[in-house]
């Protein structure tokens, strides 16, 4: 992990321990020391009210928040190891529509329940567990009205936004000159993306290959690689933004693989450029459920574009997308005889995470977890080879194009 992402990685827990919500309470006295297993949870509704329950291996300390749109509780606790059913958190019950859970960033984990109508969090105890030192953890919801509820998320919003402020963006400049590539695995932590029917999820998938390619690109000793994470951790979408651009990156590949409801025959590599009108339909969509990643995690995103761009910028941004269709063109043009790729492999869409203005920026959708034939391939060490072998040629063309260039005129990026 190199220190850009570590310090992303403190600001992120920093803040979440500066958020000091309304709802922050003490369960009992948590010792730093062995890592706290979840081993169970329940969920039990009755009358208005909903119980989640949720064993745990000791007592820990745990902070609770509301937000609105969607409505949501989040419940911020020390690190936890989630070693519960996987099918937990896709069944309603009561006012929780659903929850998930996961790493949020390193020593912290959260839980996030999407409430089916508003509602505030009226107790929260522990019980005794099943074993000597193990405990339930119960938290009650109590259904509230919409006033109500929006208080309550205006009260954590307003303790949180103080500290919010740009990440201070200390990067030094590299020793070495060559070229920086940044891969961004999506997803991670409590923000597993998309899962497959075998039960294997977008983050765990995405992380292997982002990692086999950085292994691949360094081989040649060319250029100097970073992950914008490493491990199965949360980053929000600013974040991977921030970290490229801190990184001071040549280029930006962002690496995911999608299910779509269209059934099993929708399958195949696609490569997406930034664009503030998509290609098509499907590639609006699937921008916009990227762009959630966020929301998901409990993190509030607002409605606006989060860095307004000046002029200058804006220029800027048009000169790099022009460098992001010749590299998008380019892996296209490597992986078609290696891949399978979709029946339309160069799209364009308003992913948040193509943002950096001054990074030329891809995100490649290795395939679709919902078509069986596709997810064979991503979870063959073969293919993810051939496919990492085809990349890092294209890279090669786009950094000799450039130095070409260079050579001639010393431009941009
Ligand atoms: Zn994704």
């Amino acid at each position: 992990m190199t220190r850009y992402i570590r310090l992303f990685c403190l600001l992120a827990a920093a803040a979440l321990l500066a958020a000091a919500p309304d709802g922050a309470r003490a369960v009992g006295g948590a010792q730093a020391g062995t890592a706290v297993v979840a081993a169970d949870v329940a969920v039990e509704a009755e009358a208005g009210r909903t119980r989640f329950k949720i064993s745990l291996s000791r007592e820990v300390t745990i902070q609770t928040h509301v937000m609105e749109r969607p409505d949501r509780l989040i419940v911020d606790l020390p690190e936890v190891a989630f070693h519960l059913p996987p099918e937990s958190g896709r069944k309603a019950t009561g006012l929780v529509s659903s929850f998930r859970y996961g790493l949020f960033a390193p020593g912290r984990s959260r839980m996030v329940m999407d409430l089916a109508q508003p509602a505030v969090v009226s107790a929260i105890r522990t019980e005794p567990g099943a074993f000597g030192g193990a405990v339930v953890l119960v938290i009650e919801l109590s259904r509230a009205d919409r006033e109500e509820f929006r208080k309550a998320a205006a009260l954590s919003a307003a303790s949180s936004s103080n500290q919010a402020g740009e990440g201070a963006d200390t990067a030094q400049a590299p020793k070495d000159n060559r070229p920086v590539i940044v891969i961004d695995p999506g997803h991670g932590g409590i923000d597993p993306g998309a899962n497959a029917l075998t039960g294997a999820y977008e983050k765990d998938i995405v992380l292997a290959f982002a990692q086999a390619l950085k292994k691949k690109l360094e081989a040649k000793g060319l250029y100097r690689v970073v992950l914008t994470r490493d491990q199965d951790v949360f980053i929000s979408l600013g974040d991977r933004v921030r970290a490229a651009r801190a990184a001071r990156a040549d280029l930006f590949i962002s690496v995911h693989a999608d299910s779509i409801s269209g059934g099993q025959e929708v399958r195949g590599l696609t490569v997406y450029t930034g664009s503030e009108r998509a290609s098509d339909a499907d590639s609006a969509q699937l921008a916009d459920r990227e762009n959630k990643a966020d929301a998901a995690a409990g993190i509030d995103v607002g409605d606006g574009p989060d860095e307004v761009m000046d002029i200058l910028q804006d220029l800027t941004l048009r000169e790099t997308r022009s460098f992001s269709h010749r590299f998008a063109g380019s892996l296209v043009g490597e992986l078609e005889s290696i891949a399978r790729l979709n029946k339309n492999p160069r799209r364009e869409a308003g992913f948040r995470v193509l943002r950096a203005y001054d990074v030329p920026s891809v995100l490649v959708e290795l395939g679709y977890l919902s078509s069986r034939q596709d997810l064979d391939l991503l979870m063959s060490e073969e293919w993810r080879g051939k496919a990492t072998g085809a990349m890092t040629a294209a890279v090669d063309r786009f950094f000799a194009t450039r130095l070409a260039r260079q050579g001639a005129a010393a431009v941009l990026p």
